[in-house]
């Protein structure tokens, strides 16, 4: 057996043939006179493929374990199919079955099944059609992120996941520790302990300091723009936050660019630039899944995308949002003033009803915004940008870097943040400085956007949340 054989996608798209062979799982049965029906997928593509078994091809022994979950190789010939819906199916002449599936206690058999349900199935939840589709268009979507930064000159860089400073401050840090074993020695102690072992003796802990896994590979994606020019991460991210939203993960995939040379005008530019070109990527290389969650997930799914796709994005200063927020009418749960952060509800009013596309908001003010952002005359807002998408709000957050040593500086101190920790980002201003811009993007986010999945869960094979950390 050998990895490179035809799948189940390349047969529907052949011409009827003798001898071929089909591997793939059951999806599902079905007997009629004289000749029983399998639809087999493979995973390969949104469609299965559909066998014919005349009564008295295959024993009988054989017969009956093909049940929906078995895993089998069919042997036969690809003819014209009669049925609506596909254009051949396999006349089966023989079928192996590698391993059987009872089908009175296969969980992937219920109907109707809810999406919660098959978060607690999610080893066995990617055989259906749902999830199928959904780690086909990840997959997908994956290579056109590469994809597009590689066509404009970018270098993939591998930032670290463990990391020794909150330096962004980004969010709450899972620890890093070898002092556990200390821990385990003295059951029924808090967590705290770590920190009262680590700080009697810090040399002690794996790292010589404490560590954590990383929020955000900005901050070293930076150092590696100052001399690549332009640069991009695309991997694991961590919050330790408390957020069980139906848009927060524990573990999540974040995309960041970085370039050299580049205002926050090039830095919008690449940003709309990226989101229209994945999504015209997944429209046109994606299109069976992308009609299944049309069909069933997010009725509008289609024409929004294809919206997105040719239609530039609306720009708005932050200060011209509050202005519309204030006069819009709308009683909304948190009420929007100058100098707060816009709520989930304000970004999806702007977005959905206000503009009716994608927007993005610029110069916030600097209070709300990380120190790194680049500030400008007023005093008082940071050349900062914010994408935000209909139904799901924000999607993007980036800005131009802070350049200049003094300004920097003077605002990490401000902000109260330890500066000795940065004495390395502040190297970067102090031998061969230059305008700088990036943005962070969350996968997952992107996932649901264009897949119209409702909850963060069900983009990601194995999601992390507060209280779960399964499979
Ligand atoms: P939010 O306000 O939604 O929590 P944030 O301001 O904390 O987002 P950033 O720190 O700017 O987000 O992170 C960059 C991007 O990473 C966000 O635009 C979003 O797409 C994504 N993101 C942030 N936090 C999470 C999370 N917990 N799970 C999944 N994606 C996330
Ligand atoms: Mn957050």
């Amino acid at each position: 057996m050998d990895y490179r054989r035809t799948y189940v996608k390349d047969l529907l798209a052949s011409q009827p043939q003798t001898g071929v062979e089909a591997f793939g799982w059951v999806k599902t049965r079905r007997d009629s006179k004289g000749v029983s029906f399998v639809q087999l997928s493979d995973g390969s593509c949104f469609n299965d493929l559909q066998i014919v078994i005349d009564a008295g091809t295959l024993p009988d022994e054989t017969l009956k374990l093909l049940t929906t979950g078995a895993s089998v190789r069919f042997t036969g010939d690809l003819v014209a199919s009669p049925g609506e819906g596909q254009s051949v199916e396999l006349k089966a002449t023989g079928a192996e079955i590698f391993g059987a599936s009872d089908p009175t206690t296969y969980p992937l058999q219920k109907k109707g099944a809810t999406m919660e349900f098959l978060r607690e199935i999610a080893h066995l939840r990617v055989r259906g059609n749902t999830f199928g589709a959904v780690f086909r268009v990840r997959a997908q979507a994956a290579y056109a992120v590469h994809k597009f930064f590689y066509e404009r000159g970018f270098h993939w860089v591998h930032t670290p996941i463990i990391t020794a400073s909150d330096c962004e401050g980004a969010g709450a840090m899972f620890a890093v520790s070898t002092l556990l074993e200390a821990i385990e020695d003295h059951s029924g102690e808090t967590p705290q302990t770590l920190w009262k072992l680590h700080n009697q003796n810090p040399k002690s802990d794996f790292f010589g300091k404490p560590a954590f896994l990383t929020v955000s590979g900005q901050l070293e994606a930076e150092t590696l723009a100052m001399g690549l020019t332009n640069v991009y991460t695309f991997g694991p991210t961590f919050r330790a936050e408390n957020s069980n939203t139906a848009r927060h993960l524990s573990e999540f995939w974040m995309i960041e660019p970085e370039m050299a040379f580049c205002s926050l005008e090039g830095d919008m530019k690449l940003a709309e630039e990226f989101l229209r070109y994945v999504i015209q990527y997944l429209l046109d290389n994606s299109s069976q899944d992308l009609d299944f969650f049309n069909k069933r997930i997010e009725p509008e799914l289609l024409s929004t995308l294809e919206h997105v796709a040719n239609s530039s994005f609306e720009h708005l200063t932050y200060s011209e949002a509050v202005k519309h927020l204030e006069s819009s009418g709308e009683s909304f749960e948190f009420p929007c003033t100058w100098g707060s952060d816009l709520q989930a509800e304000h970004e999806r009013w702007l977005t959905e009803v206000k503009v009716g596309r994608p927007v993005i908001l610029t110069d916030y003010p600097k209070d709300i915004k990380a120190f790194y952002m680049r500030q400008n005359e007023d005093g008082k807002t940071v050349r900062a940008m914010d994408v935000l998408a209909p139904r799901i709000g924000e999607i993007i957050g980036g800005s131009q870097r802070e350049e200049r040593l003094d300004v920097l500086e003077s605002r990490i101190k401000e902000m109260g943040l330890p500066i000795e920790a940065y004495w390395w980002y502040l190297d970067l201003r102090r031998f061969g400085s230059a305008p700088h811009a990036g943005f962070g993007l969350g996968f997952e986010r992107l996932l649901m956007y264009v897949t119209g999945m409702k909850n963060i869960r069900d983009v990601i094979p194995y999601h992390r949340t507060p209280g779960n950390a399964e499979f």
